[in-house]
């Protein structure tokens, strides 16, 4: 066989996917990344147990990644969720399906899985180099940062998995879009997704209640109305509720330069079964009282009541009954996508080809999510970045084929 040499530069769940397929051809794979160990991202996702993927019907599956699952589709049937457990399973990490029908290693952690992938990648003859910086083109190749000063690789094909622009901290700092926006690849801003939003809380709200969870509440947007949980944070509101809800409130502030999530605080009441109750209380008694007694509310939620509802409906009882059911928190604006779980945008699927080829730059392909996808958190992310980085490698293979 004609060996070729093969550059896979960045590191994580996407070039190592690519990495353990291409190696196998024969070809020569080096693997380059510019921080100090490879995958970081992944491992901090494993201190929230590593939601691999998800176990939920396959044709429901593949349509959580809005406009780009067409363009996915492909990746993720030769890459499914079960190939994933059973990927996971091969390299001796076991994974369960929680209530939520998410999967998650039953270690909950991801370096014992990192650990052995990449043992298994050197097993099969892939070189790993980290603290090679990517930094950008010149004549003859890819020019990297390392510590023994520049260096330029030449190679037969390259895969670009750079990440999005999301905890830049851990390696994916999106410092590419000028050197490859300069050769014509087109490229969406990232925007964060799955993130927090900001809210102008007062003063009082922020110093007693930040950092405190808000339970048992359903939320509505134009993205529909979700159950579950969030946490009030010192500039707003975060957690895995208000990441369901995410991306349709970040468009809405794009488009409209405002946006509201409405709660229900009370989800297993009706309106008139709360009106009901809170008319029953004595209308003397303080508002925190009534709240307790005739809703079942206090603590945090009562705090966003006082808070949001405008108080002309505190004392009216149906008032009160319809704000309890249906709160509106109005938003300022996102918080920054160097907080977010995951980022919107990146290189438009117009500038690649089936085989995760840019048109612009015959020879690199692209994988992971540098690219213009995005999804809800539960495991949808990894499994695109995976399936896309074996989704590449099967188009390098192909392209250097020909
Ligand atoms: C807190 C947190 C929790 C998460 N939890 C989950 C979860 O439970 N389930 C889930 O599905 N997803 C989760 N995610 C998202 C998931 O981790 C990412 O979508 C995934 O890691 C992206 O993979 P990637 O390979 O495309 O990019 P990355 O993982 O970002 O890897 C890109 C690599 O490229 C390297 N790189 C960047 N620029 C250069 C350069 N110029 N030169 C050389 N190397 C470079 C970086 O150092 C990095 O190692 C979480 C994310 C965060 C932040």
């Amino acid at each position: 066989m004609n060996q070729k040499r093969i550059a896979i530069i960045g590191g994580g769940p996407a070039g190592l996917a690519a990495a353990e397929r291409i190696s196998l051809t024969g070809h020569a794979v080096t693997v380059y990344d510019a921080m100090p160990t490879f995958a970081r991202k992944f491992l901090l996702a494993g201190k929230s147990g590593l939601n691999i993927t998800h176990s939920e019907d396959y044709i429901r599956f593949v349509t959580r990644f809005g406009t780009a699952s067409v363009r996915l589709r492909a990746a993720l049937d030769a890459f499914t969720p079960n190939d994933i457990r059973d990927w996971a399973s091969g390299l001796g990490t076991e994974t369960f399906v929680g209530s939520s029908g998410r999967v998650f290693p039953i270690t909950m952690k991801a370096s014992p899985l990192l650990r052995a992938w990449l043992r298994r990648l050197e097993g099969q003859g892939v070189t790993l180099r980290t603290r090679h910086r990517w930094t950008g083109f010149a004549e003859e190749g890819y020019v990297f940062e390392t510590p023994q000063g520049r260096s330029v690789v030449h190679c037969d094909a390259t895969l670009l998995a750079l990440g999005g622009a999301s905890w830049p901290r851990l390696g994916s700092d999106a410092s590419w879009l000028p050197w490859l926006a300069e050769r014509g690849v087109e490229i969406d801003p990232f925007r964060p997704a799955n993130c927090g939003f900001v809210v102008g809380w007062s003063e009082s709200l922020r110093e007693r209640f930040a950092g405190e969870p808000v339970k048992s509440v359903t939320a509505s947007s134009e993205a529909g109305t979700f159950p579950g949980e969030f946490v009030i944070t010192g500039s707003g509101i975060e957690g895995s509720l208000i990441y369901a809800h995410a991306a349709a409130l970040r468009d809405r502030l794009q488009s409209h330069g405002r946006a509201v999530l409405t709660l229900d605080l009370a989800p297993g009441r009706t309106a008139e079964r709360l009106t009901r109750d809170l008319a029953r209380q004595d209308v003397k008694s303080s508002f925190s009282n009534r709240l307790r007694k005739g809703a079942g509310i206090d603590g945090v939620k009562a705090a966003l009541l006082r808070e949001l509802a405008p108080e002309r409906d505190r004392s009216d009882p149906r008032h009160l009954a319809d704000m309890i059911k249906a709160l509106p928190i109005p938003l300022l604006d996102t918080r920054p996508i160097a907080e977010a779980i995951s980022s919107a945008g990146g290189i438009r699927w117009s500038g690649i080809d089936e085989g995760f080829m840019l048109k612009a730059l015959p020879g690199t392909f692209v994988a992971g999510e540098m690219l213009d996808w995005e999804a809800p958190t539960g495991g949808y992310l990894l499994t695109a970045c995976l399936a896309t980085g074996r989704a590449a490698a099967r188009g390098i293979e192909t392209w250097l084929s020909r």
